[in-house]
């Protein structure tokens, strides 16, 4: 686990407005922070720059207490959680979660061992020899999860995992997330344009508006306003 700290974090494309603009912010270790605010404000570009996918104009961006700037996203072990999963649809459950461990060619006990930790934690155990064609969009989430909670990443992030998703499952899929985040106690990033989530998943909400943070409070804050 690791704290995120942005020190002045600027992000440029082309000559236009800054896409991010100054943005300083401290996570702590464990942390669920939220990021919310209307489509274009920054929110994927920012998280983008804490896994290291984009380059980043100004400014530091300390993980852990390391500079990362100039670190490649497999050096950074943050683990992002994307809309539609990436999962490998030819591979059993099993697989998929595995996948960062024979990446990194961990022997097969060790592989055994983990995987089967993190399916218990998100009771997937009945489905590990599935295909993910055969999962719910739920189920799918928590084998996503499952890769990175076998990576042992020091955070998580989440672009939007939900608005794929009907009413419904969502609303079961917010329950999970914060559940599991509060079981694993890692430090969490999630990017939202959704009030509701803003509102009901994190410790605190980081509100971007053009590029700039207007506001970071704790959604009960943020209620009694
Ligand atoms: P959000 O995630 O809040 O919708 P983004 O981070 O995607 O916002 O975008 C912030 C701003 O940066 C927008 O004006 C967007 O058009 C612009 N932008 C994002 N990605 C790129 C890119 N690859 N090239 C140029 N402009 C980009
Ligand atoms: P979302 O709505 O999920 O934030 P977008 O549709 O804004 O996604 O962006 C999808 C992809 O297009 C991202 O990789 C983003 O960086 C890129 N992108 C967004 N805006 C621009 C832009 N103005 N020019 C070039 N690429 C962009």
């Amino acid at each position: 686990m690791a704290s995120i700290e942005m020190r002045n974090i600027v992000k440029q494309y082309g000559d236009g407005f800054p896409a991010v603009n100054d943005v300083s912010l401290d996570i702590a270790d464990g942390e669920f922070m939220i990021l919310v605010g209307p489509s274009g404000c920054g929110k994927s570009t920012l998280l983008r720059m804490i896994v290291g996918l984009e380059d980043i104009t100004g400014g530091d961006m300390v993980i852990g207490g390391n500079r990362v700037n100039d670190k490649a996203p497999r050096d950074r072990n943050l683990s992002m959680v994307f809309q539609n999963y990436a999962l490998y649809p030819h591979m059993s459950v099993f697989e998929n979660i595995a996948f960062p461990l024979r990446l990194s060619k961990t022997p097969d006990d060790e592989v055994r061992r983990r995987v089967t930790e993190a399916a218990d934690v998100l009771e997937l155990q009945e489905h590990l020899d599935r295909k993910p064609a055969n999962l719910s969009g739920g189920q799918r989430q928590r084998v996503a999860m499952g890769r990175a909670i076998v990576r042992q990443a020091e955070a998580f992030l989440f672009d939007e995992p939900l608005s794929n998703l009907d009413a419904k499952l969502r609303g079961q899929m917010r329950t999970e997330i914060s559940r599991l985040q509060r079981r694993l106690g890692i430090t969490t990033v999630y990017v939202t344009h959704d009030q509701t989530e803003a509102m009901t998943l994190g410790d605190r909400v980081c509100v971007l508006r053009k590029g700039v943070i207007q506001q970071v409070a704790s959604p009960r804050e943020l209620y009694d306003q």
